[in-house]
């Protein structure tokens, strides 16, 4: 079995408790380049299925492989399924629309031809009369008044311009828990031969969506982890359903502010980081950090204050989407989103409200214990012996200062505690002195010092899931 050997790279009172997620595009479509983004700060690498073949899939996989072990730190991949991201087909030019004007919607339609607009899903299938159906990101807005067959006939509710593929919005449909597409099960048994850490589904409505796509990631043996994409108004009507069925959320702003009120999504964000501290599944703020960046090596006032405030209020990541896979300065973004989360935490204190819980099971009992025992002591770490990463996830909940160390028998579970906040995983066997002797090692590469004390929490089984009982306090010799 491998382990990673590469002492931390920075000293433990340094690093960047928050995590980085970058996607791969276009613009970092290259072994060095996705080697850049990792060196400059990424934990996590996002593959949006939406675009790209599986054959390029495979090559950027092994990159990332390649690049992180070159650089001796776990990184997450991230494979994010398309779901019924519903966009409009294909047409010459632009088509206008007027206020009151009926449009007619028909499932790959030739427009020329009959005057319909051409739709890549079939909509009459799903939505009903009264629902809003939203275009080019809510540019032009209307309204259902009639399902004809395979014809979807609707109203504007105001004048835009529309082009070819477009994307559409339907933030009133219900999709009956029918939102993993024929497209997202290939790409899924696809991922299920890959080297990935985490799935993220689009568009979900229901934690019934998440039950359905572990049933089928279980048929494919995948051992992915999953990530529950918040951006429709029923995933919001859900949202504590949804975080304990998931294992990771991401606050997914493009659409969400599109199938629900843009002036909602910086509550809705902070309820969906409350309830990740609450459950100890990593929250992921994404979409447009650090727009501007696409095309200006500088970030605006209003998107580094996007960034700290998502670090203060206890996000465990912050992404980046068309700034890494299709920007003109993929790293500077990458750079700055690392300048602003080790800023924030050097001179600000997390605001965070922890939501009263009264979890008195032995592993919540234990996290708090370790916790004030770690910092009463000043203890420079937390060490936990962790099989499934829930332990580490569980301390790093309730947003210590105090670093922490997990350590792990897979790789698999080093990758996917890559995008949690504060913890830094190594991959040792299972055995009953794990944590002493990742401790010893650290000693030895320097990376703690004579008279540093540690805080470690270990189980009476090593590798056995849910048997962390021992808290040791040791100061180093
Ligand atoms: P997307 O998801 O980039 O796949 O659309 C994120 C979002 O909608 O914010
Ligand atoms: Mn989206």
């Amino acid at each position: 079995m491998e382990t990673t050997n590469t002492a931390p790279n920075v000293s433990l009172n340094k690093f960047k408790r928050a995590k980085i997620i970058a996607t791969v595009g276009p613009s970092t479509n290259s072994y060095e380049a996705i080697e850049q983004l990792i060196k400059d700060g990424a934990n996590g690498i996002r593959l949006n299925f939406s675009h790209g073949s599986h054959e390029e899939r495979s090559q950027q996989i092994s990159w990332i492989r390649q690049a992180a072990e070159g650089y001796g730190k776990p990184v997450a991949i991230i494979q994010d399924l398309q779901g019924p991201k519903i966009r409009l087909g294909d047409f010459d030019g632009e088509y206008k629309v007027e206020t009151g004007q009926e449009l007619i919607f028909e499932f790959g339609a030739d427009l020329a031809a009959t005057g319909h607009l051409p739709t890549q899903y079939d909509l009459a299938l799903k939505v009903k009369v009264g629902e809003r159906v939203y275009l080019f990101d809510g540019k032009v807005k209307t309204i259902v008044t009639a399902v004809e067959g395979n014809l979807v006939h609707a109203t504007a509710q105001n004048a835009g311009t529309l082009l070819k593929r477009k994307g559409m919005n339907l933030p009133d449909t219900d999709f009956g828990g029918d939102i993993i597409t024929p497209k997202d099960e290939i790409d899924l048994i696809y991922g299920a031969t890959q080297d990935i850490d985490y799935v993220a589904l689009s568009f979900v409505q229901s934690a019934q969506d998440i039950t359905n796509l572990r049933y089928l990631l279980n048929k494919v043996k995948s051992t992915a982890k999953v990530i529950a994409k918040i951006e429709t108004k029923a995933a919001v009507d859900n949202l504590e359903s949804i975080v304990k069925a998931s294992d990771a959320v991401m606050i997914a702003r493009g659409d969400l502010a599109v199938e629900t009120p843009a002036e909602s999504v910086p509550t809705v964000q902070r309820q969906i980081i409350g309830l990740g501290l609450r459950y100890a599944k990593p929250t992921i703020v994404a979409t447009q950090m650090l727009a501007s960046m696409t095309e200006s090596p500088e970030p605006t006032r209003a998107e580094v204050s996007d960034v700290a405030t998502a670090v203060i209020i206890g996000a465990d990541c912050v992404m980046l989407s068309d700034e890494t896979a299709n920007g003109k300065y993929p790293f500077e973004a990458v750079q700055t989103m690392k300048r602003v989360i080790l800023y924030t935490e050097s001179h600000q204190q997390l605001k965070v409200v922890f939501p009263e819980y009264e979890d008195h099971s032995s592993a919540a009992s234990i996290t708090r214990a370790v916790i004030s025992l770690a910092e009463n002591i000043a203890a420079v770490a937390i060490v936990a012996e962790t099989k499934s990463g829930a332990t580490a996830l569980q301390i790093a909940a309730r947003r210590t200062t105090t670093p922490i160390i997990a350590v792990v028998s897979e790789e698999r579970t080093s990758n996917q505690l890559a995008i949690a906040y504060g913890i830094k995983s190594y991959v040792r066997p299972v055995d009953a002195y794990a944590a002493t002797k990742l401790t010893d090692w650290l000693r030895q590469e320097e990376v703690l010092a004579a008279g540093d004390i540690v805080v470690s929490a270990s189980g009476r089984y090593p590798g056995v899931v849910g048997t962390t009982d021992t808290i040791k306090v040791r100061v180093l010799e």
